[in-house]
């Protein structure tokens, strides 16, 4: 169990972090952290995979590249910069990626700092956020 304290939930709840999740942010975190271990995967196994189909998309910027197998990626950035709502320095360019199952034809999108949040704080955000990541659809998709 994580123990956040009150600034730290004051600055994911003002970020938009939780969406309409009425959950506790260590309560959001176990729940998925369960979820995977009942997927039998690991945080870094999924970052990994992440940050590799990110990297294949950037040198397209903007247009669907080919990711793997079944998947095609494109990368799409803003202007600005976003900030880790924990108490330290880390700040990620406004990139999101957009992936496509070719096979299922699921798709998911994720920014750089949800590839952050997860790594780091095994954060997938709350339900109702936009950029709420589902693990088990993540999983499903990417691999
Ligand atoms: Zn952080």
């Amino acid at each position: 169990m994580i123990n956040l304290n009150k600034k730290i939930f004051m600055n994911i709840a003002a970020g938009g972090f939780l969406g309409t999740d009425t959950r506790s942010v260590s309560e959001i975190i176990d729940c998925d952290m369960s979820e995977l271990a009942e997927l039998k995967i690991t945080i870094e196994k999924i970052v990994g995979r992440m940050k590799e189909i990110t990297n294949t998309a950037i040198p397209a910027l903007g247009n669907w590249v080919q990711a793997g197998k079944k998947l095609t990626a494109k990368v799409e950035e803003a202007k600005g910069l976003l900030s880790c709502p924990w108490p330290h320095p880390a700040r990620f360019a406004k990139r999101v990626t957009y992936v496509k199952n070719t096979e299922s034809g699921q798709t998911i999108k994720w920014a750089d700092l949800n590839i952050h949040l997860i790594e780091k704080h095994n954060f997938f955000e709350g339900k109702g956020s936009p950029f709420r990541i589902e693990p088990k659809e993540l999983v499903e998709i990417i691999f």
